[in-house]
């Protein structure tokens, strides 16, 4: 492993060069370490590895060095002392909440978090007696109002899903602090090449690595950052023995997508902002929201907070679902999905897809609509993107 980076390096230099693995063979490009275990020199080389008293590895659900160099090139990114990697995004989140909570514990979270987070929280982890509120991510009275004194873990997904509504990170992160509790931000939609939460006062930041970090939707994956005692002996203690632990091989595709990730995001970005103004000037489209936007209400917030407003755009059709459904089945090459992250734009109705199964009260009071439609804008040439669209908005 080449040690010698620079933390002050940017994020391109980092992406490419942090943590670089290279065997005595001296490989120029990473090479993936394939193996469940390890073989030592004698007995009593063993037994100092496994007692910790000389470096090596022993079990890849353990170490590994391909998803070691990943978890520290991340880390680096992030600008956070430790990572650990897991098998998916929800992995994480599950795995940092079995990490730093207890029985009896308290989650406050933002409303509009990924579908499958929100069923983690409410079906499965209140079953182990955690308990979790959800409040407006943008009023930051609403989640100092939510604190119990039980509140161990304040959870934010910011941007969020499908409408971009930001999240004050610094302004939460005094909330959780002020009150003994710790806060998490998913950090998916952005990268730290847009977004660094630990940089703002976050204590832990979440991603599913599926999406931009592989960022050509191969492989699952996630990973938890943070401060070397919480990540890199408590979450990383409880991931040694529990098992959610990723694949070498997914760590590598993984580690050769942070070498673009730079370069991609700020390609996402271009891309994505002239799709918002264009999608603005179109007639049938009664609102546009993208966080790059000067009529997006947190677009101060939004140049404060981040370095970049992300590749998702979303808009309302003046024909509710009619034209909604019509705009999507007039594609013939936006990919109809709702998955995102990739170099392929998708399309996708939420109404009808990813919030489909909560009530139509929850939708509304949700602000999505019948007319609601969500890109997730691709690496596609723009203009190509936008006449796929122009062909169902006339
Ligand atoms: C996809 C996603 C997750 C879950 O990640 P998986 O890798 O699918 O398990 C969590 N949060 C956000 C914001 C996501 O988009």
């Amino acid at each position: 492993m080449n040690e010698l980076f620079d933390p002050d390096w940017g994020f391109s230099t980092l992406g490419i060069r942090a943590a670089e693995p290279r065997t005595e063979n001296g490989e120029h490009s990473a090479s993936v370490s394939l193996t469940s275990s390890y073989v030592f020199g004698s007995a009593a080389e063993a037994a100092a590895v496994f007692q910790g008293k000389a470096p090596g590895y022993i079990y890849s659900r353990f170490t590994n060095p391909t998803v070691e160099a990943f978890e520290r090139r991340l880390a680096a990114m992030e600008g956070g002392e430790s990572c650990v990697a897991t098998a998916s995004g929800m992995a994480a989140i599950l795995t940092l909440c079995l990490s730093v909570l207890n029985m009896g514990d308290h989650i406050v979270a933002s409303r509009g978090l990924f579908g499958s987070t929100i069923n983690l929280f409410n079906n499965i982890l209140e079953r182990f007696g955690l308990s979790v509120s959800y409040v407006d991510m943008t009023d930051v009275a609403a989640w100092d109002a939510a604190m119990q004194d039980n509140t161990r873990l304040l959870f934010v997904e910011t941007p969020s899903n499908p409408l971009v509504e930001l999240a004050d990170i610094a302004a939460i992160a005094e909330v959780a602090h002020r009150r003994g509790a710790l806060l998490c931000v998913d950090n998916c939609f952005l990268t730290p090449v847009l977004q660094q939460p630990l940089k703002l006062g976050a204590d832990f930041v979440i991603h599913s690595a599926t999406k931009y970090l592989d960022g050509q939707g191969r492989c699952v994956g996630g990973a938890i950052v943070g401060d070397a005692q919480r990540v890199g002996k408590d979450v990383f203690g409880f991931m040694r023995t529990a098992g959610p632990c990723m694949s070498p091989f997914n760590a590598w595709v993984f580690l050769k997508g942070l070498e673009t990730l730079s370069v991609r995001m700020k390609a996402h970005c271009e891309n994505s902002r002239a799709l918002a103004e264009w999608l603005e000037e179109q007639p049938a489209i009664t609102r546009v929201f993208y966080p790059g936007l000067s009529s997006h209400p947190q677009h101060v917030l939004a140049q404060r907070q981040q370095s970049g407003y992300g590749a998702i755009v979303s808009f309302e059709l003046d024909g509710g679902r009619d034209a909604a459904w019509k705009l999507i089945d007039s594609t013939r090459m936006i990919s109809i999905t709702a998955n995102l992250g990739d170099t392929r734009t998708t399309i996708t109705h939420p109404a009808t897809t990813t919030h489909g199964r909560i009530t139509a009260e929850a939708r509304a009071a949700a602000g999505i609509t019948e007319g609601l439609v969500r890109i997730a804008v691709g690496l596609e040439d723009i203009a190509d993107i936008q006449a796929d669209l122009a062909r169902g908005l006339v």
